[in-house]
């Protein structure tokens, strides 16, 4: 690069053929003002005449006169006409390549100074314009003189060319540097298919939601390949994300905290239990955004369904509060125009143009019950048969010196005290049945079955309905047991389940 770097600009230039030519005119200039002196001092005296006689000399007319003035005079015409249109000047060729016509060859150093100073503030070495420079002497029609302005334009392209191989591409976003690239042309590939990537046939707009910048740098240290740039504008911009769970944090304190809803802190951690945080967990507390978000426009047609009306039809035969479908309708559909924006293809807003109904819906007839319920109906809802210890529990256990499987709860009694029905229904078996001793059965409306065991006495029989909370038996000791208390065991679809899970 050094040994490229030639100097030859500042030698003296060559004058070849031009040499000659160039001291005539000179000589010609240095005469001409005395030919001037002599030209006027002669109109002076001779007036009108001399105009005539030019005249008829031009029309070819032999009118008496000094010869010797006419040829002095035609000589002094094209001088005159040479000085005023023609200047003497330099052809200026940079290794042979024009590089402009100048009258004055320091307008040319100016130019490579000036070009020269700029080109080592922007390289941070000493830059110099490079090949052999020369000039010719010509006349040149003033008009056709390259301009200053021409002159340094053609030593920036030089320049230009040279900065070209060193420049680089620093991207900022949002006017915080990122990273230098190398390459304009695939930076912009790039920038580009971040774009595609959320771009659709059916969008109509897509930008940058943060600004982005590249500027030239001629000095760098590190140099991103595109795909660390791509890595770099795709990562996290959105600061730290997440945070670690310490003792003493309940969810609700770590929403209000980071100034979110617990709705909103869900959301960003569905795989957590909020009411079982541990000590370490780590949850996310913002969004992942890139550094480089991407927002589309989309314009797009869809169907979409209508729900069907509901017409509500009264029906004593129903009790209050529970209803059926006497006609289920169909679903109606509609064909909805929307823009819809996303950023990073997450749905950010939807504005509904236009919505045609392609299909009416039909609407669903509803019969609601007016019949007043009776006391014995199921609530749903059990209550505790007596209030007591628990003394066994559902599930396995050793019972007589062997293990065996406890098919309800007991709870433990005083003899004679009352049992009550834990929810309404219809009694379904009362009497003596193995083990159980004195069993009450109890039917609920929707097939549930609660047992009663060990009972002293009965109050009730077999098809009776029963309240919420009605006494049905005495508390015993019937069948195997050893002490007075109430077996509860709920039975759903057959099966004994824990009675606790449905107790209050
Ligand atoms: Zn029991």
């Amino acid at each position: 690069m050094e040994n490229a770097m030639k100097q030859s600009n500042t030698e003296q230039p060559r004058r070849p053929e031009g040499q000659a030519l160039r001291e005539r005119w000179e000589h010609l200039r240095r005469e001409a003002p005395i030919y001037w002196k002599a030209f006027q001092e002669w109109s002076r005296i001779h007036g009108r005449r001399a105009a005539h006689r030019v005249h008829n000399v031009v029309a070819g007319n032999r009118a008496a006169g000094p010869v010797s003035f006419l040829v002095c005079s035609a000589a002094l015409a094209v001088a005159l006409t040479l000085t005023t249109l023609y200047s003497p000047s330099y052809a200026v060729t940079l290794d042979g390549e024009t590089v402009g016509v100048v009258a004055d060859e320091g307008m040319v150093q100016q130019a490579i100074r000036s070009v020269e100073e700029t080109g080592s503030q922007l390289l941070g070495y000493d830059y110099r314009v490079e090949g052999d420079l020369e000039y010719e002497f010509a006349l040149s029609l003033r008009s056709d003189l390259t301009t200053p302005e021409e002159l340094q334009n053609y030593f920036y392209n030089q320049l230009d060319a040279v900065s070209g191989e060193l420049r680089k591409y620093q991207v900022l976003v949002d006017g915080q540097a990122v990273g230098v690239v190398k390459d304009e042309d695939s930076l912009n590939q790039l920038l580009d298919s971040m774009k595609d990537r959320y771009t659709t046939e059916n969008t109509v707009s897509v930008r940058f939601l943060d600004t982005v910048a590249t500027e030239p740098v001629y000095e760098v240290n590190d140099l991103m390949t595109i795909r660390e740039m791509e890595q770099a504008l795709q990562a996290n911009g959105n600061g730290s994300t997440t945070y670690t769970v310490v003792a003493g944090d309940t969810f609700n304190a770590i929403a209000y905290a980071n100034d979110m809803s617990v709705s909103d802190l869900k959301a960003l951690n569905p795989s957590v239990d909020i009411n079982r945080l541990m000590v370490g967990d780590v949850l996310n507390v913002k969004e992942l955004t890139p550094l480089l978000s991407v927002e589309t426009v989309d314009d797009v047609t869809y169907v979409e369904s209508i729900p069907c009306p509901v017409e509500e039809v009264k029906d004593s035969s129903l009790y209050k509060g529970s209803s059926k479908i006497v006609t289920q309708g169909v679903e109606g559909e509609a064909q909805v125009d929307a823009t819809i924006t996303y950023v990073n293809g997450q749905e950010t807003g939807r504005v509904i143009n236009s919505t045609t109904t392609l299909r009416e819906p039909t609407k669903t007839v509803k019969a609601v019950g007016t019949k007043e319920k009776p006391k014995t109906a199921s609530s749903g809802s059990y209550q505790w048969p007596i209030r007591g210890r628990i003394t066994s529990y559902f599930g396995g256990r050793y019972i007589f010196g062997s293990y065996s499987y406890h098919s309800g709860i007991d709870i433990s009694a005083s003899y004679g005290a009352a049992i009550r029905a834990a929810d309404g229904g219809t009694v379904t078996y009362a009497g003596y049945k193995g083990s159980y001793g004195k069993l009450v059965i109890i039917t609920h409306d929707n097939g549930t079955q609660t047992y009663y065991g060990h009972n002293s006495s009965l109050l009730v029989s077999a098809g009776q309905k029963v309240y919420k909370g009605q006494q049905i038996a005495k508390a015993g000791s019937t069948g195997r047991s050893t002490g007075v208390h109430c077996h509860f065991e709920v039975r759903v679809r057959g099966s004994s389940v824990n009675p606790l899970s449905y107790l209050p």
